[in-house]
């Protein structure tokens, strides 16, 4: 099938790929020790209570956001999965749905995470009210504040009235919120407010140092600490063989005792098997042979989300969203989620303006050729908008 931009989809992962390994040397897959873990010893899910909501909740957590397979849900559960976390935008409110005819018959298994979009007050009881419908539930175990960008926003008083009156009539039970950009900032300032029970952060072994340090504050304010993002963008690459990047991350991130759950987007049953299999075993030193060799083979595509990258250009490009924007595209293969996030970006600021600059000035400490990676945004994105 033919996506928005006339590729199809084979096609769109077959330059990704291509364009993901070429002029890499991969580390030697012969000189990495064998994978002696076997698909079929059994697994025990590992629960952790989450910060002061003294939720029990499932280190390995699901992240619905792509999932449209109801069965996918219910064999995550079967797995032992508790923890799913779904937003109201997800699908233009179509993923709620989904995840609600799960609810409908499992409800008392499952704590259910979505969020809420800072508004008016009229505005967010209404989103609030409306994931409750399509969640098919009366209450909402954690609502999120999604996606704060700047301490003003954790700090806003009035989205968090807003929260405290949906928690006072019982349509929720705990409050977060979301941060993908300016972390160590927004994190600071939700833990300043006293406020929140929960935090979702961007966290993965390619983290800076920084963002361990405002993970550790938070927990130790009492606020529950979930992960996303763990698992750089969860690119594939036949020179991995039976090694597995997605578990070794997701080991890594569960290293920190102060994360209590991650939440690995799910589509399929075999990435149920594969994410809830990271419970076999420890992080150890196969887990971290294969995060050097995933680090070697994606060394052009994989952004840390550090950030650094926004403030150098003076015409305020957002380069960390456009990364993300090719990691939905190349590591999740989800050309529309992709598609969708560029549009937000579109409408929010000045995506195009590198076409007109003469020389790029920004400069990514993890080696990303920006220059490139732009460009690249700009071939695959902009056929479908401009
Ligand atoms: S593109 Fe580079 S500088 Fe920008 S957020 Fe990613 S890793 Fe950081
Ligand atoms: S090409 Fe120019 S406009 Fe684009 S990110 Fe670089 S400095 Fe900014």
């Amino acid at each position: 099938m033919k996506n928005r931009t006339g590729i199809n989809r084979r096609d769109f992962m077959r330059t990704a790929i291509v364009g993901g390994t070429a002029g890499v040397l991969p580390l030697s897959i012969s000189a990495l020790p064998k994978n002696q873990e076997s698909n079929k010893t059994p697994v025990k899910m590992e629960f952790r209570t989450l910060g002061k909501t003294g939720l029990k909740v499932s280190a390995i957590g699901m992240g619905t956001m792509r999932t449209t397979d109801p069965n996918v849900i219910h064999y995550a559960i079967d797995s032992g999965v508790n923890y799913f976390d779904t937003a109201h935008c997800y699908m233009n409110g179509n993923n709620e749905s989904i995840v609600g005819t799960v609810l409908k018959s499992r409800r008392k298994e499952v704590i259910i995470a979505t969020k809420v979009h800072i508004a008016n007050e009229k505005t967010m009881t209404s989103s609030v009210e409306s994931s409750l419908k399509s969640l098919q539930t009366d209450v909402i175990d954690v609502i999120q504040l999604h996606s704060l960008k700047r301490s003003s926003h954790s700090k806003n008083e009035d989205a968090m009235n807003t929260l405290e009156k949906l928690r006072k009539r019982g349509l929720v039970r705990f409050v977060g919120f979301t941060t993908h950009k300016n972390q160590v900032e927004v994190i600071e300032a939700g833990i300043e407010t006293g406020f929140y029970d929960t935090v979702l952060v961007t966290y993965s072994y390619k983290s800076d140092a920084e963002i361990g340090t405002v993970i550790d504050k938070a927990a130790k304010a009492g606020m529950g600490v979930i992960a996303m993002k763990t698992q750089q963008g969860g690119y594939t690459s036949d020179q991995f063989k039976k090694l597995s990047p997605h578990q070794a991350s997701l080991r890594w991130v569960l290293k920190n005792p102060n994360v209590h759950t991650t939440i690995p987007s799910m589509v399929a049953f075999a990435h149920v098997d594969e994410n809830v299999g990271t419970m076999r075993h420890k992080f150890g030193a196969v887990d971290q042979n294969t995060l050097e060799l995933y680090g070697q083979v994606f060394s052009k595509e994989i952004c840390n989300f550090c950030g650094s990258c926004d403030p150098q250009c003076a015409l305020q490009v957002p380069v960390q969203d456009i990364n993300r924007c090719l990691m939905y595209a190349e590591g999740y293969r989800d050309f529309n989620l992709a598609l969708d996030t560029y549009r937000e970006l579109l409408t929010e600021s000045q995506v195009n303006a590198c076409i007109n600059c003469e020389s790029c000035r920004v400069q990514c400490p993890v080696g990303l050729d920006i220059p490139n990676r732009l460009s690249k945004a700009r071939e695959l994105f902009n056929p479908v908008f401009v």
